[in-house]
């Protein structure tokens, strides 16, 4: 099975990007992890994108497209795979394209991972997580026994800098800037299947195997 997944930061993907991996037996193609393992290890790659991660900005096709081609040829995907943050435009998609089609293959289908945007802000504001062992808590659903300690090493649990309602703001509006051509691209071709989350991910997930299912994929 050949996906991609589409979500607003705080939507729920993740979490369904990892169920779906995991029951499809999927490669888990996520370019931001690709780019910062690269930058992590100092590679030409990670040199070229590292000034425009820090910006914020997207980095130069020309870079970003050549490491997906690169990374859809591995083994791994010959099995199938789930594509997360990329295809972020219509020229990525269409290059996309051209790799499957070279390929004689395509894209199966876009899981489209949707939650109501005054729940995504509910939840990434009441996110919090421990500054050494990375263990995730919410103030509201899941806070740590002592407030401000974590339960599981006693680190200190911080709210990250870009979980303030004024950043998640601007962060969904950039999503949905850039979103919603692909939607459309997708949409055109009756690609889309999509999940809500906003009830919990159970919901969300069964409701996206039922999609894919109808399109006989299984
Ligand atoms: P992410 O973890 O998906 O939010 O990606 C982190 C950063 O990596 C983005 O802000 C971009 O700078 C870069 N990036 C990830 N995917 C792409 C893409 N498809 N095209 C261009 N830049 C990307």
């Amino acid at each position: 099975m050949r996906l991609i997944i589409l979500g607003a930061p705080g939507s729920g993907k993740g979490t369904a990007c990892a169920v779906l991996k995991e029951t499809y037996g999927l490669a888990h193609i996520s370019t931001g992890d690709i780019f910062r393992e690269n930058i992590k290890k100092g590679t030409p790659l990670g040199q070229e994108a590292k000034s425009y991660i820090d910006q914020g900005a997207l980095v130069p096709d020309s870079v970003t497209i050549r490491m997906v081609e690169d990374r859809l040829a591995k083994d791994d995907c010959e099995g199938g795979f789930i594509l997360d943050g990329f295809p972020r435009t219509i020229s990525q998609a269409e290059a996309l394209d051209q790799i499957l089609a070279s390929k004689d293959s395509g894209i199966d289908a876009v899981i489209l991972v949707s939650t109501d945007d005054e729940l995504i802000m509910d939840r990434v504001t009441t996110r919090r997580v421990c500054s050494s062992c990375g263990a995730s808590y919410n103030v509201k659903y899941m806070p740590s026994k002592v407030e401000g300690v974590c339960d599981a090493c006693g680190g200190e649990v911080i709210q990250r800098s870009d979980d303030t309602a004024e950043t998640v703001k601007k962060r969904l509006d950039t999503y949905y800037e850039n979103t919603k051509p692909l939607i459309d691209f997708y949409s055109a071709r009756g690609l889309i299947v999509e999940g809500n989350n906003n009830i919990d991910s159970a919901s969300c997930i069964a409701e996206i195997k039922a999609g894919l299912e109808a399109k006989g994929l299984n």
